[in-house]
């Protein structure tokens, strides 16, 4: 969906919109896709920014420790179960062993005031409330206790709301696999409408949404749960979609109703050396096991990012095999060109088209053209 927004520091945000994640401040890769193009948008996981504190406190701004662009709009993503690095947890004062926290919400080891204190430094334009991520894998009595957890943050917040409405705050909303979206839909709009929010715009469905190796079913249910947020909230809300990164689904959860997604690929592929060929996927440049290899027809495909400057890529592949940091400018540039291309043609009213067209492409997700087509045929009875 083609829509503006003004957000409480009075940016503009245009959907729809994709932030590059961002955890290269952790591995000291030093690839600053702003310093060769203009970046709509960078996701930071919170835990992966420990290299901002010193003695457990952040002192900057993510702008000022980045020098990013002015216009980039920033989400701070707050999952509290999103463990890449012991380290994080001195961060934000969560004196929990992994273990622990892996297997259950330890709410009551959460400094909501230390995490408060942290979003008022960073600064980022918008925020996810604080949240334990759910897995599809998690048993019944862990996803209850994750959902209790939950929930008792939202409120936590939602009653310092005024304190925070600076930064966007931004309920996450995800369930179980054997739950239903339109329960927790409700349940958080209930939540804010005690609150006398009931004019809150901004949501973000806490989804992995094609991560290369989750199971078709998983990622049938969050392609639905997408559409099913997307009625219940209506078309004027925003709607983020947390870990739709797939070059394929990205269309697709664009289609079905996300303002905006996030996305790794344009760094983790880059170090598997694969890039992503534009208007294809991301190809294996070594032919490594299980992956697609760049075929002789992708080869002869050209690129106008920074690196290729408009030459073929069977001409630039030396580099990118032996530059992983080129890689990366490159998969992000085509990843932000691609959202540019699919704004044209929801336009055009080609997307669905498109959509089609990309998963068609990919033998493992071909069968979740059948919840495409379920979607489209309501949308068009409906015109
Ligand atoms: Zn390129």
């Amino acid at each position: 969906m083609i829509r503006s927004f003004k957000l409480p520091n009075g940016k503009e945000l245009h959907t729809p919109k994709i932030l590059l994640t961002y955890t290269n401040v952790e591995h000291g890769m030093g690839v600053k896709p702003w310093e060769y193009m203009k970046v709509p948008g960078l996701l930071f996981p919170l835990n992966f920014l420990y290299p901002l504190f010193e003695d457990g406190t952040i002192r900057q701004t993510l702008k000022e420790f980045l020098n990013l662009q002015e216009e980039t709009i920033t989400l701070l993503d707050c999952d509290l179960r999103y463990t890449p690095h012991k380290k994080r947890f001195y961060t934000i004062n969560i004196d929990a062993k992994l273990k622990s926290l892996l297997t259950g919400p330890k709410l009551e080891k959460i400094d909501v005031e230390k995490l408060k204190e942290t979003i008022f430094t960073l600064k980022p334009d918008m925020f996810s409330i604080p949240y334990y991520s759910i897995k599809f894998t998690d048993s019944d009595s862990e996803v209850r206790n994750t959902n209790d957890a939950n929930m008792r943050l939202l409120e936590e917040f939602i009653s310092i709301f005024d304190e925070i409405k600076e930064f966007c705050p931004i309920p996450v909303i995800q369930v179980g696999i054997r739950e239903k979206i339109e329960d927790k839909v409700n349940e958080i709009l209930d939540l804010l409408g005690e609150a006398g929010l009931e004019e809150h715009l901004f949501f973000a469905y806490g989804s992995h949404v094609g991560y290369p190796d989750r199971p078709k079913k998983e990622t049938r249910h969050d392609l639905l749960n997408i559409r099913r947020i997307r009625e219940i909230l209506g078309d004027d809300r925003y709607l983020h979609g947390f870990g739709i990164g797939s070059y394929t689904l990205v269309p697709a959860c664009i289609y079905l109703g996300v303002s905006s997604v996030d996305s790794t690929l344009w760094s983790i592929k880059a170090g598997m050396k694969e890039i992503i060929v534009p208007g294809v996927a991301a190809r294996s440049l070594r032919g490594s096991k299980g992956r697609q290899f760049l075929s002789k027809e992708e080869s002869t495909i050209t690129c106008d990012c920074p690196i290729c400057n408009g030459r073929k890529i069977s001409d630039v592949k030396s580099t990118y095999l032996d530059d992983e940091k080129k890689g990366r400018i490159h998969n992000a540039w085509v990843q932000i060109k691609d959202v540019e291309m699919l704004t044209e043609a929801i336009k055009q009213k080609k997307l669905f088209a498109i959509c089609k067209e990309r998963i068609e492409r990919d033998p493992k997700k071909k069968s979740l053209l059948e919840v495409l087509q379920h979607v489209h045929t309501k949308l068009v009875s409906l015109c």
